[in-house]
């Protein structure tokens, strides 16, 4: 979308916003330095980058308050879970709301007069229609041009990315988000060693709850993990759907829900943390979804 308004086939928008989780693979780092520098820029739109934090290093802070990540859990009894998702609200969508404040001029928590707001693009493909929703703030309208305006599926964008010479924009997501699917995973520990580690390190360093849980005495009753598999990262069977895992889906699932089930075991929840535009929280509806102490 800033490509298309910078070259004037799409209005002119007044600013970009990149949330930044402080946690983002390096390659999404390069690539929003080059999109800045090489098409922003150039057109005179300033590209804002918002945070509340760092979500790896809040995690591990025994002093910090978790806003907690979609973890896999496995209770005492062998139950599985998840633990809500409060990241995405927290890391993103918090520090934009903030920014949209501050560029109309009513920093929280100044009421903002009815009638005033901002237009706020979100790149959803007509593939994914159903996922466009409006924003939960009067101040903030959400449109959709990709839908609206050029009528593109996921494959249009693509095409149009590579005729711009950016065949390599990379899925913007925490490096180390439960939402991977398989492909990913195996991406970073074949192509990126220095982020597997990182992954891999955080992984374990979860395995108990978080860091102020435990610290006041408030532990988790099971294991986290970050691979829906729970089993630590670095055994986690990546490399393959295994035949049990497949008749389990099988036996649960009709024919097209399994089909959808083990895509995303490959590729992951499509998309899985776009503010506005999530389909994270429909994940694995058959689990418990819950606290699990984690979220002091
Ligand atoms: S990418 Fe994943 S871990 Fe990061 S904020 Fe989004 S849901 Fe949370």
């Amino acid at each position: 979308m800033l490509s298309l308004s910078a070259e004037g086939i799409l209005p002119r928008i007044d600013y970009a916003i990149f949330a930044d989780t402080g946690w983002e693979p390096k390659a999404v780092y390069s690539h929003l330095d080059r999109i800045q520098r090489e098409i922003a820029e150039p057109a005179g739109i300033p590209v804002l980058r918002v945070a509340t934090g760092n979500i790896r290093k809040d995690a591990l802070d025994p002093a910090h308050r978790f806003a907690s990540m979609p973890l896999y859990i496995l209770n005492k009894d062998g139950r599985p879970g998840m633990t809500r998702r409060q990241c995405t609200g927290e890391y993103k969508i918090k520090p934009i709301k903030k920014q949209v404040r501050e560029i109309l001029g009513y920093p929280y928590p100044e009421r903002i007069p009815k009638g005033i707001f901002v237009e706020q693009w979100v790149g959803i493909s007509t593939d994914e229609f159903h996922r466009a929703k409006d924003a939960d703030v009067a101040y903030m309208h959400n449109r959709h041009p990709l839908i609206l305006d050029m009528d593109w599926s996921r494959a249009d964008c693509t095409s149009y990315l590579e005729s711009r010479g950016l065949a390599d924009t990379p899925k913007s997501s925490c490096l180390g988000c439960p939402f991977h699917g398989n492909q990913q995973w195996r991406n970073i520990r074949d192509h990126s060693p220095e982020e597997w580690a990182d992954v891999v390190a955080f992984d374990a360093a979860i395995r108990a709850g978080n860091a102020r849980a435990n610290a006041s005495g408030n532990p988790l009753l099971g294991q986290a993990f970050l691979h829906r598999s729970r089993v630590p990262l670095d055994q986690a069977p990546i490399d393959h759907v295994t035949a049990r895992e497949w008749a389990q889906r099988q036996a649960a699932l009709d024919t097209h829900a399994a089909g959808e089930r083990l895509k995303e075991l490959e590729d992951g929840v499509a998309d899985g943390c776009s503010p506005w535009a999530c389909r994270g929280d429909q994940q694995q509806p058959e689990q418990e979804q819950g606290d699990f102490g984690l979220t002091a």
